[in-house]
């Protein structure tokens, strides 16, 4: 065992969390950004860099080609260094590109958001105006502006700027039709702010990422429409010049000086490719789903690091559990959430599993089936033998049959394992069908008989009900009702009932228990609430930090508790016609997963602690009939 602490200093892959360690991964962005960074600079340093003046006319020296002494880039037809010129028209287009970007997004951002937090008759104003706007062809649109307002650098800037608008106000309305009916700003209402206050301080910051992504994508074209209207002559007026109208002057000199317009048109080129792989990049930097790899990669199935296959141990076991690691790897952290974790279950046997939140009890038991996600997730080390079957090592295929149909899984929330589409009686059948193969007639008819069994009054006519239409209590009916439909040989429940009021909690969970006996399946209850597992288990283990800490019979370990947190827990509970007992609560919190200390984690928060404690690993030991415990001074505990 000591081998594993070593391990946990084992270097990880570097894996840049920040937003600028993304980026940075991201070749092509890179490239993007040195290019933009370039041509920016060499713009923005054009006062103090030794060009020749960009409008001086030389007759003589007209249409030098390039690489002439005194002219890097050649001249132009009035003899202009062509280089001075390209400096200067790059700060033009840019920056008139960059405003066009920011009035756009200003303007339409204020639209987005307006439309979207006020709805009704506001959003349907504001949007169908926008509508209008992008039923126009584009450009054609920004040259009737331009046209309407006269030449000029301001006017196409303006222009460009108007018909940019709807992509802005369209995005933003979009991120904040998501964000206004959402819990925070209920209660922001709540608390009375003003619409102009909740808008500003609550919505403004959880759409900016929304805004800049549009910006970032969108100023690349800015800067070539500011451009094609140069080059029609309506946009930069001599003899100011920038880069479309540039391109505009060469376009009679393309056969006899092609140096005129193919200098401007490559600048033009690379600038809107730098600028645009930069904007990709940031948008996938910025975009919260991808940041915490959401869309990144989804799988069937959480990773296994590669490990040699696991020997049988208990030929008679249900479900074996050897030595399970879980952790996440979270940019450079890794949570350790479940961290060397053993137990045998015998077929038909209840075990209870509890502990304080974020003990690795959820994650302990979705290792189980693979439904830790990757990433962040990986099973890093153990095995898990169901059946004989080493789960780890299935192939997915496989281990979709056993999903739901050998082992069924019931979540907390009914709300999130039910689809809203779908009637509940339709989510029964699908999960006989697909793991029994039945005809849809049997498995109507069945499904039926199961909703029956779960005690839903008159399941003919629930079956065609969706999720909402039920109670919670019936909702989790439903999904015990599809735990149940394949007699599956191990449930595991994860706190299954904490989301419905205590009266409905004691009818599920009997219902459960008689349901289970009555087909012998074995079960893993996972909860925090001990006087459930008193009721249901025969086994409990006590999680700490990832780590079992005391195993045993239920009633043995509850009547004399043999792991300082263990008492602690029991400490915590009320009892039933003691109304004096003073309820201990457990004092300081559980140890960070990234960061857990050398020797015992409860060391901090225990009554008995040694320095013995702190300095190496405590194991977990047999102590007494059928019981383990992680502590060393377990014959102390509960006596004084
Ligand atoms: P509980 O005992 O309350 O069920 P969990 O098993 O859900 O606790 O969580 C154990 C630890 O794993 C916690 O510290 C939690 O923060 C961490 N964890 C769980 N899911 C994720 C995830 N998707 N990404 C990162 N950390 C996670
Ligand atoms: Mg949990």
């Amino acid at each position: 065992m000591a081998a594993t602490t070593e391990q946990r200093a084992e270097p990880l892959p570097p894996r840049g969390s920040t937003a600028w360690g993304r980026l940075k991964r991201n070749s092509l962005a890179v490239v993007g950004l040195a290019i933009v960074v370039v041509i920016v600079a060499l713009a923005l340093a054009a006062p103090i860099l030794p060009l020749a003046d960009p409008n001086i006319t030389e007759p003589a020296d007209r249409l030098m080609p390039p690489f002439s002494e005194g002219a890097w880039l050649g001249t132009d037809q009035l003899g202009r260094d062509m280089l001075s010129r390209l400096v200067w028209g790059a700060r033009v287009s840019i920056a008139v590109g960059v405003a066009a970007t920011l009035v756009a997004a200003l303007i339409g951002s204020t639209i987005g958001l307006i439309a979207a937090y006020f709805g009704r008759i506001t959003d349907n104003v504001l949007m169908r105006g926008v509508d209008m706007l992008m039923a126009f062809p584009y450009l054609l649109l920004a040259l009737a502006i331009v046209a309407a307002l006269g030449p000029g650098l301001i006017n196409a800037l303006l222009a460009i700027a108007v018909v940019n608008i709807p992509f802005f106000a369209r995005s933003v309305r979009g991120a904040t039709l998501g964000l206004v009916n959402r819990e925070f700003i209920e209660a922001a209402r709540l608390s009375g702010f003003s619409d102009t206050r909740i808008i500003l301080s609550e919505l403004l910051p959880n759409v900016l990422p929304v805004i800049v992504i549009t910006m970032s994508t969108t100023v690349g074209w800015m800067i070539l429409e500011t451009a094609g209207l140069s080059f029609l002559g309506l946009g930069a007026q001599p003899p100011q010049a920038d880069l479309g109208s540039m391109l505009g002057d060469g376009r009679g000199l393309v056969m006899t000086a092609p140096h005129v317009s193919v200098v401007p048109g490559v600048l033009i080129l690379i600038l809107v490719i730098g600028i645009n792989l930069l904007g990709d990049g940031l948008r996938d930097v910025l975009d919260p789903r991808l940041k915490s790899g959401a869309l990144s990669r989804p799988v069937a199935r959480t990773e296994v690091a590669p490990g040699p296959p696991s020997g049988s141990g208990d030929k008679g076991a249900l479900l074996e559990v050897t030595g399970l690691e879980t952790e996440f790897r979270v940019g450079r952290r890794v949570l350790k959430a479940v961290n060397g974790v053993d137990f045998t279950l015998q077929p038909g046997e209840s075990l209870g599993i509890v502990g304080e939140s974020g003990s690795g009890k959820s994650v302990t038991a979705m290792s189980i089936l693979g439904l830790v996600p990757t990433p962040p997730g990986i099973i890093s080390k153990g095995a898990i033998r169901f059946q004989g079957t080493d789960l780890l090592r299935l192939p997915l295929r496989d281990l979709q049959d056993i999903r739901g149909n050998r082992i069924s899984y019931i979540f907390q929330d009914p709300l999130t394992t039910l689809n809203p589409l779908l009637r509940v009686g339709d989510q029964v059948e699908e999960t006989l069908i697909r793991h029994q193969g039945l005809s849809s007639r049997a498995a109507m008819a069945q499904a039926v008989e199961l909703l029956n069994a779960v005690g839903l009054p008159d399941p003919r006519t629930k079956a065609r009900a969706f999720p909402h239409e039920l109670s919670g209590g019936q909702r989790q009916r439903v999904v015990i009702a599809m735990a149940l439909a394949n007699r599956p040989d191990l449930i595991i429940a994860d706190e299954p009932t904490t989301a419905l009021d205590v009266t409905t909690q004691a009818r599920v969970l009997d219902l459960l228990n008689d349901l289970r006996r009555q087909t012998g399946a074995a079960l893993i209850f996972i909860t925090h609430d001990l006087g459930v597992v008193s009721e249901l288990c025969e086994r409990v283990l006590v999680m700490y930090a990832g780590r079992v800490v005391e195993s045993g019979p239920v009633d043995a370990v509850f009547n004399q508790p043999r792991h300082p947190y263990t008492a602690a827990l029991l400490a915590c509970v009320p009892v039933l016609g003691e109304p004096d007992r003073s309820l201990a609560a457990i004092p300081g919190l559980p140890p960070a997963v990234d960061d857990l200390p050398r020797g015992c984690a409860f060391a901090d928060r225990c009554p008995l602690v040694l320095p013995d404690c702190r300095a190496r690993e405590i194991l977990l030991a047999r102590s007494g009939e059928g019981r383990r415990s992680r502590c060393i001074r377990w014959q102390e505990v509960g006596h004084g």
